[in-house]
Formats: C-alpha cells, structure tokens, sequence
C-alpha cells in the first residue's frame, strides 16, 4: 500500500524502533526490500537518492516503485532522497512520489530556509511529506572531510520557519561507509531533540556500529537511511554467483540469486531498528 512518511511515522515515534528507508537502484532490490519488509510487517521507505535519479529518471522510476508499493501488503512510502534543485523534487511529486527531501545543507541557514519553504509549498501540493537537514552529512566516498554539526539553535529555527515533517541532522554519522566507522554524539543528538518538536533523520546507518543503532531506537529518531549494506550485499553475492558459474550469462537467473542476499541484508536492518 503507498502511504507518504507522515501515515507511518507513528509506528515508531515513542515505540522503540524506527521506519528503515532503503536506497532502492532498480527492480531487484525493490523486490528484495518488500519483501522483507512484509515478512517484518514493518512500513518501510523506498528512497530513490541522486545518482539514482541521474540513471533513470523520476518520471520513469517513481511509476515502478509506486506501482510495486500498491500490490504490497505492507506501507510503504516513495522518498526522493537528497535533492538539491527544486525542479527534479516536482517532477518526482508528479511521478508518484509520496515523500521528499530538499537537501539545502550545504547552503547559508537563511538559503536553506527560503528553498525548503518552497519546497514544503510544493509538497503540500501533492500531500507529499518533506524532510529537510540542518548541519552536513559527509560522504565518506567523496572523501569529505569537513562535517558541520547540526546546532540545536539552527534546527530549531528551521523547522519552526520551514514546517518540515522530519530533520536529518549530523551528529556523527557519515554517508557510505562500508564498515562501522562512526559513532553518534548522543549529547548533541538530546540537545535538538529537546529543541525541536519533530522526529530527527539518521542518514548514513550503514556505517553506525550496531551498538549505535540500537541505542538510537529510545530517541527521537524516527528514521534511518540505509543505502551501502544494501549495496554491498549486492555486489558480493553477484560476484560470487559470477565466479561460481562463469557459464552462466541469464540476467533473470544471476538476479535470482542476488535477490535473497539483499533481502537477508534488508531483515537484518529491520530486526536492529526494532521490528
Ligand atoms: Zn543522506
């Protein structure tokens, strides 16, 4: 069933776990996560991020995923993660997304408040939920070294200017990590719980260590972006089957066994955020 954030945020908010959203790259990994998420009966997020977006476009992606959330038994919403231009966050709420994020991070707080506020305008014309963030999140891939700290003064200003219906803010995590690298700054995460009125976005999970995780799901957080487990689930087990069978050339059959490694990587995600 498609559903925006907003209908299944209080199936975590006070309720010790917290709504995955996974960074979906095509049919494969969208068959994988539902399928685990209705195992799990848990509601779920699929998140189409930039790089994405640059390989297929809104118009054709959103239709797939919405299409496939409809035929689910369990919520899910369609997130467009990450999008830096207002134009591609609506052509992704005219191609059925239910959920959006305008990143304005990198921007002045005040430039990133206008645009989110335009932003919230346009989602609210589609009774799309938005999510905005406040402080940086580094890519670890892109070699990014410089992290801004969400400050608690800043996220509550944004969101008492912009409306949004959930923050991600950075207070440790890093984006793309393939081993658990960061820890979170709890202190910092209590001070904007504590300073503002909605649930705060994790992105980066994949490369929180599971003690982390798990201590996150008493806090305000109330979703977590996961992409590079998902990824490297993914690339293992095709490599595996490549060498295993080097005769085998059936696209159909090579995904038929990457299918339930990611799916595996998916319950995992699902059983240490609480369902
Ligand atoms: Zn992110």
């Amino acid at each position: 069933m498609r559903v925006s954030l907003k209908e299944i945020l209080p199936d975590a908010v006070g309720r010790n776990r917290v709504i995955c959203g996974f960074n979906i790259f095509g049919y494969e990994d969208a068959v994988a996560v539902i399928e685990a998420a209705e195992e799990k009966k848990a509601p779920i997020l699929l998140m189409v991020n930039r790089a994405m977006i640059d390989f297929m476009p809104p118009e054709l992606c959103g239709p797939m995923l919405s299409g496939m959330t409809e035929r689910s038994t369990t919520r899910i919403a369609v997130h467009l993660d990450h999008a830096r231009d207002l134009d591609i966050l609506e052509r992704a709420l005219k191609s059925d997304f239910t959920s959006v994020m305008y990143d304005g991070s990198k921007k002045s707080l005040r430039e990133n408040i206008r645009l989110t506020v335009q932003a919230r305008k346009l989602a609210d014309l589609y009774g799309a939920s938005l999510e905005g963030e406040v402080g940086t999140v580094p890519y670890s891939d892109l070699g990014e070294t410089k992290v801004e700290m969400t400050e608690a003064a800043e996220a509550e200003e944004f969101v008492r200017k912009t409306g949004v219906d959930v923050l991600a803010v950075s207070v440790g995590n890093i984006h793309r990590l393939i081993s658990p690298k960061a820890r979170i700054d709890f202190n910092r995460l209590g001070e904007i719980e504590e300073a503002i009125p909605v649930p705060l976005v994790i992105h980066g999970v994949s490369g929180l260590p599971e003690s982390d995780i798990r201590r996150l799901l008493s806090t305000g957080v109330a979703k977590f972006n996961i992409g590079t487990r998902l990824r490297t689930a993914f690339g293992k087990r095709l490599q595996n089957e490549l060498r295993d069978n080097p005769a085998q050339f059936d696209r159909l059959q090579i995904m038929k066994s990457v299918i339930p490694a990611i799916k595996d990587a998916a319950l995992n995600i699902l059983s240490i955020s609480g369902w």
